[in-house]
């Protein structure tokens, strides 16, 4: 094995990189600069000066149209394979290879071989992140961890995660992805993996490969020189391919020849207990998530925890506190003039650095402030580790720093004099002290570890227009798509319907989500709904379910596809096309028991001649929508509209030249009647987990989150009324809280005097007196932690919206296309 080198590396001196990545140098023949930091964007230069920009071309961009900019931001060193014009006694140095990635892959691999440690090597089709990023939480408190930033998994960002590794790090955990035959071989000799592990294979990005075997075969590239494979087993194609691969393995499955015998699962929403065998001994673990995902990459976690010899005791009780990953930044404005940048899920030094990272693209000319609560983290000492961080401080030029925490005060030693700082030993004693720090136009990262709940603070620096929420979960609606896409057959297509701003949510953003989920096609309700879209970037097809004359110029235009539904449509539609020569692909709506819009069977005659005399207007689709597909009493009614619909449709198809596609299903009919989803389903509600019924009945995450503020609480005494009309009365002492969300916002007067609760510190508080135009009273005369500024949950994940809804003597669709248009959408990706 190699020595380690005495000092940390990188540093590297532009000379050395030369040498190993074989390049030719030109420029000043003396100047040698050192390198500690590689770029492949020039939008992310923070260190100019210690920097090395590759120009790397891709398919869509070539990196040297880049050099300039990064020039301008100070980068003086560059690896190209053509040299610029025009730069002759610049003072840059270029380093000209003949191929920039396969350099940066140089360089990377150079820097891997220096290191004899253990590295965990991660590929497969799902779960990669998150069985990286879960390992990491339940490995650090026993090793110094190097690992991938985020999801740098591809050519480019394996080599750039690898570049992390330092002479202090006791394992790495890499993740590696690929889209083509050949690129498993390159990301394989840079990690070099000791310890592989498969997540699983699915069918994403099934299109490079000729079969999945070619595809698995590829992956398995990754594991060529581990001593061990971690996997599950019992699949029988993977297994025969692994065993012919001839690698070491350390299996785990529900069957009993595995090295880890998953004897029960016992899933509980939110709480998943797990009965194994290992060795002769039996463990019990509860696992702190209900889905399947979830629950298959904490197993990969625990089989890796058993393997690298880890007390199983240990392991369970980590495996307990396993929180959602944590790439969840949000970005949003704050009081004051303040931009917030909200990451209160985890702290440790990496993610740090990535969240820093972060505020730094995002505070332009403004001043940083750190919220940051103690670094849970060890492995090194906790001197070393605050010296850590204040270096990263120094870095990212953090100009105020507010600690949270027993221990963060540590850092008070190793801080740059200029550097501001207050520190507080609990979240609630900073809460008390929030208004002195007078925040004023300034960027705030809130980063701290889940424990210390720092959500609360940036709900304290929101401004008071945007007290009341709509937090719209991204990640949660991919998650139901890819749900729904699993349940049905592979080529049946999908329809997204977000008409009515994507049911509330905001059209544009989750129109821009579903184009990146598989979804083929959009509906909208008008055309200025599929106007606002197209202006909006989306170029999937859109079908418009309500098209009026006047609004046909913009069908064409916009590229929109107009539902019809009547005999004088298709004729006015025919004339206008006609008259100008153009063609407008139309979807066609069968009435089949709705009675609601739509051609009935006595159009058939007709409406087959008017398609054959206008062949401008082909037929895109046909399709109908069943009136009751939620309804077990109904189930013969909607098998009555299926047949009707296959009739009117097989007589249209045998009259015409081609075939359409056809389609029936809305959510519920999805789950209740998979036999019908033919050529395509339209899919709604159900991408929001909502109103799930049949199969997939606790299988999606519900995606929305209405939640508002405290802005005041005092106390009533007895005899004295709340609000308008003397409606609340208090008959003894009460604790009365003010909540910034009224009738304006969509919380209906039905919801008053009671009748509906919101939910704050784990209870319930029922509503007191009518509720006004922008406000409400609640009663929290039982909840003592109860504080102004606190977060007031309307709806979300622990209090469903059904209730609301049913407090409304409604079903959720009204009470989400109700919320108004003054309540602020926030995206969550996580
Ligand atoms: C709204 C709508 C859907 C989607 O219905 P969900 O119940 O929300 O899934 C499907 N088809 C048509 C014609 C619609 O108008």
């Amino acid at each position: 094995m190699k020595s380690k080198p005495q000092t940390a590396r990188p540093p590297y001196s532009t000379g050395e990189i030369a040498e190993i990545i074989r390049a030719e140098k030109h420029g000043p023949p003396d100047a040698d600069p050192e390198i500690i930091y590689l770029l492949t964007d020039s939008r992310q230069v923070r260190f100019a000066g210690q920097s090395l920009f590759f120009a790397i071309s891709g398919p869509q961009h070539d990196g040297h149209a880049f050099l300039e900019e990064a020039y301008r931001k100070g980068v003086r060193v560059f690896v190209i394979s053509r040299l610029p014009e025009n730069w002759e006694g610049a003072d840059a140095i270029f380093l000209k290879v003949y191929d920039t990635l396969a350099a940066l892959q140089q360089l990377s691999r150079h820097h891997r071989a220096e290191f004899g440690i253990p590295v965990i090597g991660i590929t497969g089709s799902n779960g990669k992140t998150t069985v990286k990023e879960w390992l990491f939480q339940i490995l650090q408190e026993s090793y110094r961890i190097v690992r991938s930033p985020r999801s740098y998994n591809s050519q480019v960002g394996v080599p750039l995660s690898v570049w992390g590794m330092r002479d202090f790090h006791e394992l790495g955990i890499f993740e590696a992805g690929i889209s083509q035959p050949g690129e498993m071989q390159k990301l394989a000799a840079i990690l070099n993996p000791t310890i592989g592990i498969l997540t699983n294979i699915g069918s994403a990005h099934d299109a490079g490969f000729s079969s999945r075997e070619q595809k698995l075969r590829e992956k398995l590239q990754l594991f060529r020189n581990v001593e061990v494979l971690i996997y599950q087993s019992g699949l029988e194609e993977l297994d025969r391919v692994i065993a012919q691969s001839g690698l070491r393995t350390f299996t785990w499955s529900t069957h009993q020849d595995a090295d880890l015998y998953i004897r029960e699962i016992d899933w509980n929403p939110g709480d998943t207990r797990i009965t194994a065998h290992f060795r002769g001994e039996t463990l019990h673990l509860r696992i702190p998530f209900s889905d399947a995902a979830a629950v298959q990459n904490a197993i990969h976690c625990l089989a890796t925890g058993l393997y690298l010899g880890l007390p199983p005791e240990q392991l369970a009780g980590r495996i307990g506190q396993l929180s959602p990953i944590a790439m969840r930044l949000e970005l949003q404005d704050g009081r004051d003039g303040c931009t917030l940048i909200n990451d209160s899920y985890n702290s440790d030094l990496q993610s740090l650095a990535i969240a820093l990272d972060y505020a730094q693209q995002q505070r332009g000319e403004s001043q940083l402030s750190l919220i940051l609560s103690d670094i849970l983290q060890s492995g090194t000492g906790p001197k070393q580790l605050y010296r850590s961080v204040a270096e990263l401080l120094h870095q990212y030029r953090v100009d105020r720093l507010i600690g949270v925490g027993e221990k963060i005060h540590l850092i008070d030693d190793y801080l740059q004099p200029a550097i501001k700082r207050n520190f507080f030993k609990s979240t609630g004693g900073l809460l008390a002290e929030l208004d002195q720090l007078a925040f004023r136009n300034e960027t705030i990262l809130i980063k701290g570890a889940r424990p210390f709940a720092f959500e609360t603070i940036a709900l304290r620096l929101l401004p008071y227009t945007h007290r009341t929420l709509l937090e719209i979960n991204l990640s949660a609606i991919a998650h139901n798509i890819r749900t729904f896409n699993a349940f049905l057959n592979p080529d049946t297509r999908m329809m997204g319907m977000v008409k009515a701003a994507a049911y509330g949510s905001g059209s544009a953003e989750v129109a821009r989500l579903l184009s990146f989920q598989g979804i083929e096609y959009l509906g909208v309700a008008y055309v200025d709904e599929g106007v606002e879209l197209r202006k909006a970037g989306i170029t999937l097809p859109i079908m418009v379910l309500n098209p009026e004359p006047v609004t046909f110029s913009s069908l064409s235009e916009y590229d929109l596809e107009p539902e019809v539904y009547s005999l004088a449509q298709v004729q006015a539609l025919a004339q206008y096309t006609r008259t100008r020569g153009s063609v407008i692909r139309i979807h066609l709506k069968v009435d089949t028991g709705m009675r609601r819009l739509g051609f009935m069977p006595t159009d058939l005659d007709e409406l087959i001649r008017l398609l054959q005399e206008h062949p401008q207007i082909p037929l895109a689709s046909v399709f109908s929508h069943l009136a009751a597909s939620e309804d077990e009493g109904e189930d013969a009614f909607t098998r009555d509209q299926a047949m009707r619909f296959n009739d009117f449709y097989e007589r249209l198809c045998a009259a015409l030249d081609y075939c359409p596609l056809r389609h029936l299903l809305n959510s519920a009919g999805i789950a209740r009647f998979p036999q019908y989803q033919m050529d395509m389903v339209r899919l709604g509600i159900g991408m929001y987990g909502l109103e799930v019924c049949g199969e997939l009945q606790g299988r999606l995450r519900p995606s929305f989150r209405l939640s508002s503020r405290i802005s005041q609480i005092r106390p009533v005494l007895a005899g004295e009324t709340i609000g308008y009309g003397r409606r609340g009365r208090a008959e003894k002492d009460r604790k009365i809280a003010t909540v910034s969300i009224g009738y304006a916002d969509g919380l209906l007067r039905r919801a008053g005097n009671g009748r509906y609760s919101f939910r704050l510190h784990g209870k319930l508080a029922p509503t007191v007196g009518n509720i006004c135009m922008d406000m409400c009273m609640i009663d929290v005369t039982h909840i003592p932690d109860a504080r102004e500024g606190d977060e007031v949950l309307v709806f979300g994940e622990e209090l469903p919206i059904e209730r609301l809804a049913a407090v409304y003597e409604t079903i959720p669709y009204e009470v989400l296309t109700g919320i108004s248009g003054r309540v602020k959408r926030v995206y969550i990706m996580e």
